[in-house]
């Protein structure tokens, strides 16, 4: 009966105090943390949750600047650097990076070669990791191509060599992997909540600290606002799309960053973006890249032959095709009720 009083009691103070923050599932409302931080070309803003979450993050943006260091394609320092300017020799490289290597040549194979790591001879004609953007002329682009192409690329253990003239581009994966790196390094630190923004691709660890779902805007490809809400746990949302990163030359015409391995010129089909749903970033930066290379109709067909990832993509005639497996979890901003959306099925 006492037991009960007492129980009653500071039930009661902390009515009266207003102190609730014990009433949720997950138990006390833990500190925020948040840091913010430019690399990898974009700005990165991480946040997470936890008494230890102020040191999680420092070595989370470590773990993004170090990757940073070793892919940049302009640092000379860098380990992709000195891969191209091997000039066809082998070069030994870091973990790290003969794990991303061996990811994206997966993946190239995969898509078949969407996704094309080789492609930097034609990015930096086209001047996408200068200030000087241009527009090659046809003959240079195809003599360009013949550089390019990830079944010459050989990669064994932590040594890797490319032909004389080849040149490699982590930039559609790096982000994604760098994201996952770094979801890691929160985990270890003890983290179990945690929403890493890298350059508009999203990251999150765990759930919301009151154990509900992220709210997750999924970026719009027309007006750089937010398209729709996703409710989402543990997993990462990036979007691909010409719409961001782009330049327009002196008659208008615009040329966005995504460019198709078979012609050299930047990706012009139906699709004006496309966002991937999956449990890793590095899964979504790839695919995100490559399904928009590959236009609506093979993007759908990709995603029927392959499992472990959801996607939304809109068309530049305002559909919006969204998988099954993520429909139910998405609202459509009201903003854009206009558009006609479809479900896609296996
Ligand atoms: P973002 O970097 O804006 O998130 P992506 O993940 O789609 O966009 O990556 C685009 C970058 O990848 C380009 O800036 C370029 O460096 C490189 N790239 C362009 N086209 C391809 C391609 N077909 N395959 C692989 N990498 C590409
Ligand atoms: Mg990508």
């Amino acid at each position: 009966m006492r037991k009960n009083i007492i129980i009653y009691g500071v039930f009661l103070f902390f009515i009266l105090t207003g102190v609730t923050a014990c009433t949720k599932s997950q138990g006390p409302i833990e500190k925020e943390s948040q840091i913010s931080f430019l690399a990898m070309d974009t700005s990165i803003s991480l946040m997470a949750y936890g008494k230890d979450a102020e040191i999680a993050l420092k070595k989370a943006q470590e773990q993004i600047q170090g990757l940073e260091k070793r892919w940049s394609v302009t640092d000379e320092e860098s380990e992709i650097y000195k891969i191209n300017h091997s000039d066809g020799k082998e070069v030994e490289v870091s973990k790290e990076t003969a794990e991303i290597l061996a990811f994206a040549l997966q993946m190239a194979k995969q898509t078949e070669g969407a996704l094309e790591p080789s492609i930097y001879p034609v990015v930096s004609a086209w001047g996408f990791t200068t200030e000087e953007k241009r527009v090659p002329l046809k003959e240079e682009l195809a003599d360009l191509l013949m550089y390019v192409g990830y079944k010459k690329i050989q990669l064994s253990d932590n040594s890797v060599q490319l032909e004389k003239g080849m040149q490699l581009d982590l930039g559609a994966v790096g982000k994604g992997y760098a994201g996952d790196k770094a979801v890691e390094v929160l985990k270890k630190c003890g983290i179990t909540s945690a929403l890493l923004d890298i350059g508009g691709n999203i990251q999150i660890l765990g759930t919301k600290p009151d154990g509900e779902n992220w709210n997750i805007g999924v970026r719009s490809p027309f007006y750089g606002d937010i398209l729709g809400i996703i409710e989402l746990s543990d997993c990462a949302v990036i979007t691909s799309g010409n719409y961001e990163r782009y330049f327009a030359d002196k008659d208008g015409i615009i040329y966005g960053h995504i460019i198709n391995p078979q012609t050299g010129y930047p990706v012009e089909n139906d699709l004006a973006s496309v966002t991937i749903i999956a449990s890793q970033g590095k899964q979504c930066d790839a695919l995100s890249t490559a399904l928009f290379v590959m236009g609506l109709d093979k993007a759908i067909e990709y995603w029927r032959k392959n499992d472990g990832f959801e996607a939304i993509l809109v068309t530049k005639e305002q559909g919006l095709y969204i998988t099954e497996g993520i429909k139910e979890k998405f609202t459509l901003k009201q903003a854009y009720d206009y558009l006609k959306v479809y479900e896609v099925n296996r």
